[in-house]
């Protein structure tokens, strides 16, 4: 049997609509830069003809289930939201064609991308990696997963509100690289595996929450999700 010199961390999970059982998250990958009208928000228009979708990660210890408090962040002036529908992997597969892609879909979730934007654009600016703005603790933030088998999410709104008042609000159909897109060209660097979660990215409207916002948020046919911001740790 094997031994640990301190107790292993808990399996990083998400519960599923329906089911006793919970999804076992074995990465979170982010899907950069994914709506027209956000990559022009942030200074970097897209133009698919010429360019490739672009992804980082998250590091699953830092999921924050819906509904939680979160201490605001370290080392940031400027902590943002980003509204994103969440694809659940469950079923393995590299180098997917795109008419495949529906295969490896288990469902969908909803979640916040929460950034510190003063970071992220510091190191993207500076050719760093994005870690300090992205990847910290309590920065996943996702509702129930959803059991959708093989369905292709193409149209349904997307919506966020903070204190009640409407900040994000488009469309997945405005996704630049969709659905089966992002699995066809993710599934070409990495084998992806059940417990694999894709934030599939935000449309425009990302902006700052201070400690006291409470953000509200959801995909139509999918789920809702909250979020409380409470006092710096
Ligand atoms: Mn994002």
């Amino acid at each position: 049997m094997t031994t640990y010199l301190f107790p292993p961390a808990p399996v990083p999970s998400l519960p599923i609509r329906g089911l006793e059982e919970r999804y076992p998250v074995k990465r979170i990958f982010c899907v950069g830069r994914n709506y027209h009208a956000h990559a022009i928000e942030m200074g970097r228009p897209v133009d698919k003809s010429v360019e490739r979708a672009f992804y980082f990660t998250k590091t699953p210890t830092t999921l924050v289930h819906s509904g939680a408090t979160v201490a605001y962040p370290p080392e940031t002036k400027n902590y943002h939201f980003e509204m994103e529908l969440v694809l659940a992997i469950g079923e393995a597969g590299f180098k997917v064609k795109a008419a495949d892609a529906h295969k490896l879909i288990y469902g969908y979730a909803v979640g916040l991308d929460m950034t510190r934007r003063d970071l992220q654009l510091i190191a993207r600016d500076k050719g760093r990696p994005w870690d300090l703005g992205k990847d910290f603790e309590e920065s996943a933030v996702c509702s129930e997963i959803v059991p959708m088998p093989g369905v292709v999410m193409e149209d349904a709104a997307i919506a966020l509100e903070v204190n009640g008042q409407t900040k994000q609000n488009s469309n997945v159909d405005k996704l630049i690289w969709n659905i089966r897109e992002i699995i066809e060209d993710l599934s070409l660097y990495y084998h992806l595996q059940p417990g694999d979660i894709i934030y599939t990215g935000t449309p425009e409207g990302v902006g700052a929450v201070v400690p006291g916002d409470k953000i509200t948020g959801r995909v139509a046919g999918v789920a809702e999700l909250s979020l409380s911001i409470g006092a710096a740790a």
